[in-house]
């Protein structure tokens, strides 16, 4: 008799959406998916990524079998077992850190790892070997979301949840296009826009995109020009009593010197700069102010830029001084890029942190962490290298080894020219991934096959702080280990043996738990079992909180700060003055245009998973530039024309989209295409610049100077 189907529940492993699914393995081994109705996020909606997601994991033809090593650049990789090929690695870790110190080696990591997987590589660099060289993509996408929450809020701590879009009358969407990057929140909010006609949507973005295409208002700003933006709409608040006074003053700090700072550009300066009509900034004040629900969101288009903090900061303003936070329908809402950025940063995940919230430059954050994992040397007390910091050091031999996990920094880092230069300099490589389509494996000296999602097990937590439990469905083909059992071992074999002596991916998350204790984002008593039992929970469980549910199936905290208290020490948030000068790269005579990069629908990232399922190729199977009628007649180029997009670092050979959908001066390309045909011509990172964010170093992706000419 032929074993009957089984069906498990999962989570979706691209976006921070974290969508649930339901995947059913059928009695001749073959995969079916579809969306998990009851699963709080998502409610059986998938997306386009989504629903083939399946297809990503049956077809294993570009998967890394076995581990691979060799003992330099002009020899091939050769096969090896897992003991030799780890036992090469800690013999190298061991040789530099005693020749160079622990800051000579480094981690750098995804959004994609889950918890466990995060926590356990934390917890070896930091408390084991002594560096905080421990760094991710995250880096690349959330840190300017991350310091903006911490300066306002006191926490990096997303206030909001999706039911709050069916709480909401104005939708703020800023630096973001949720149609095609978060698409079932976006579908939440036009279910709820059909449902309530009345709901506005404001959309601000350069480009014409499908979210600003069904906006009731789309204020299509110059580039980097957002806290202008966001300053007027600051001052006509104020200007038409829009305040909430007592919120203000009760719950607040910085309001006058806020107050003083927005005066300072009239209503019509404001539009002049920003390049969008003085009544449409009036129009976004009147109908925010009025609202009983005000929630934004955004992504990279506030995020990644080199004034990225404070363009967060700016947005979170106009909720502070409208009391409009901590109170259904409203609050700012960052939307998550990866599956579990966040539940890497809860287990310590940036090189500023340790687990739990913790910072590293904390002496008493620093004590506690080193007595609960009984550290053979102290925490480092300054912060490790972060993502590009991590590249440079390795181009100046700063650094000697880098560990690079589940992330493809050949096609998603800044600069890639000098990236690539760096890899090729760079003395010791690890490349532990799932896929051979890595780009960085041809530059590393040891290669350790990973196990994909569905053949592992551990957690995650999504953009409303929602931790799901993936489970183990498949086995791994060949060789190919859980990233976490890589990790372990290899700890061992760097001679930690007692303090990562797991056998399973629980017993790590249960250690990880208890860290938690205490803190704000508290998961005490949370494990797997309870996670498979509940589906989901969401943190802090043990917060003081009027919103936590009673809802003993989703159990957690659906709202933070609903009794006003922020996270600050005086429990109140704070309101920044901000400067609105954008300080990317300029543009001059030679390099006239601004490039700026993304996302398309349905493709993720660099496209190691989605560049593999024919159905989502379909949807746009080729790179290209957009650029303005004007921009484009004035250079002579046509529809379709090849085109050579030229900067400071680089170039970019593709096909141009003559479009409106860009501003004229504004050119788009996106970022997902490494190589085609072995050329890696169509990377739009070689002409993005390694500035980066003073206060999160979260690079300026979506600013850089360049010229577009006919091939
Ligand atoms: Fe997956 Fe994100 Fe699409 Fe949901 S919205 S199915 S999490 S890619």
């Amino acid at each position: 008799m032929k074993p009957a189907p089984t069906s498990y529940k999962s989570t979706c492993c691209y976006c921070g959406v974290g969508c649930g699914v339901v995947v059913t393995k059928e009695s001749n081994g073959q995969l079916s998916l579809e969306g998990d109705k009851e699963h709080p996020s998502n409610k059986g909606m998938l997306c386009s990524k989504g629903m083939n997601l399946h297809y990503t994991v049956m077809d294993q033809s570009d998967r890394l079998l076995y581990p691979q090593v060799r003992l330099n650049r002009s020899m091939p990789l050769q096969r090896a077992t897992w003991d030799e090929a780890l036992e090469r690695t800690a013999a190298v870790f061991k040789a530099l850190i005693k020749k160079f110190g622990p800051d000579s080696v480094a981690f750098y990591v995804s959004g994609q790892c889950l918890t466990e997987e995060y926590y356990l590589v934390n917890k070896l660099i930091k408390g084991f070997i002594g560096s905080n060289n421990i760094d991710t993509n995250s880096r690349l996408c959330m840190s300017s979301a991350v310091v903006g929450y911490k300066l306002s809020l006191g926490e990096d701590s997303v206030p909001v949840c999706y039911d709050d879009i069916e709480a909401a009358d104005v939708m703020y969407v800023t630096g973001a296009n949720p149609a095609w990057c978060h698409p079932i929140i976006w579908r939440r909010v036009e279910a709820h826009k059909t449902a309530n006609p009345d709901t506005k949507i404001i959309c601000v973005d350069p480009r014409v995109t499908d979210t600003a295409r069904s906006a009731d208002l789309h204020l299509q700003i110059r580039p980097g020009t957002d806290i202008v933006l966001n300053n007027a709409i600051g001052r006509l608040l104020i200007e038409n009593d829009y305040l909430d006074e007592r919120f203000i003053t009760d719950h607040t700090d910085g309001f006058e010197l806020f107050r003083l700072q927005v005066m300072q550009r009239t209503l019509a300066e404001a539009a002049d700069i920003c390049g969008v009509p003085s009544a449409d900034i009036a129009l976004a004040a009147e109908w925010i102010g009025r609202s009983k629900g005000f929630l934004s969101f955004w992504t990279m288009g506030l995020n990644q830029s080199v004034i990225g903090v404070n363009k967060n900061l700016s947005l979170i303003n106009l909720h502070l001084i409208t009391g409009k936070i901590g109170r259904p329908g409203n609050g700012p809402f960052s939307l998550t890029g990866q599956p579990n950025a966040m539940g890497g940063r809860e287990t310590g995940g940036l090189a500023n942190i340790l687990p739990g919230h913790r910072e590293v430059v904390n002496a008493a954050h620093r004590e506690e962490m080193e007595q609960f994992w009984n550290t053979p040397v102290r925490i480092a007390d300054k912060p490790g290298l972060t993502a590009t910091e991590m590249f440079e050091a390795l181009a100046d031999d700063k650094l000697k080894a880098i560990w690079i996990i589940n992330t493809n920094p050949l096609v998603s880092m800044p600069d890639m020219n000098a990236v690539e230069s760096a890899l090729k300099k760079s003395r010791f490589v690890v490349v532990q991934d799932v896929s051979n389509r890595a780009d960085t494996v041809h530059f590393a000296d040891v290669v350790l096959p990973a196990a994909a999602w569905l053949e592992k097990d551990g957690s995650m937590t999504n953009a409303e702080r929602r931790i799901t439990y993936l489970p183990k469905v498949l086995d791994a083909p060949g060789e190919a280990l859980p990233d976490s059992e890589i990790l372990w071992r290899f700890a061992q074999k760097m001679g930690f043996e007692k303090a990562f002596n797991y056998k399973t991916t629980s017993e790590v998350y249960d250690e990880y738990v208890k860290v938690t204790n205490g803190t704000t984002i508290d998961v005490t008593g949370v494990s797997h079992k309870l996670l498979k039992e509940k589906r989901s929970v969401q943190w802090p469980l043990s917060a003081i909180d009027a919103e936590r549910s009673t809802d003993v199936r989703q159990p957690g905290t659906k709202r933070l700060f609903t009794d006003h208290q922020f996270y600050t020490k005086n429990k109140r948030a704070q309101i920044h003055a901000l400067p609105d000068e954008n300080t990317s790269e300029p543009t001059d005579h030679q390099f006239p245009l601004v490039l700026t990069s993304g996302r398309i629908r349905d493709q993720w990232h660099t496209m190691t998973k989605t560049g593999r399922v024919a159905k989502l190729n379909k949807h746009i199977p080729q790179p290209f530039l957009q650029i303005h009628p004007e921009d484009a007649r004035e250079r002579g180029i046509l529809e379709g024309s090849l085109v050579i997009v030229s900067g400071r670092r680089g170039e970019v050979r593709v096909k141009a989209q003559i479009t409106e959908d860009v501003r004229k001066g504004l050119c788009f390309l996106p970022m997902h295409w490494g190589k085609i045909l072995g050329s890696n011509l169509v990377r739009a990172n070689n002409l993005t610049n390694s500035l980066v964010d003073p206060k999160s170093k979260e690079p300026d992706f979506k600013f850089s100077a360049v010229q577009v000419a006919l091939y």
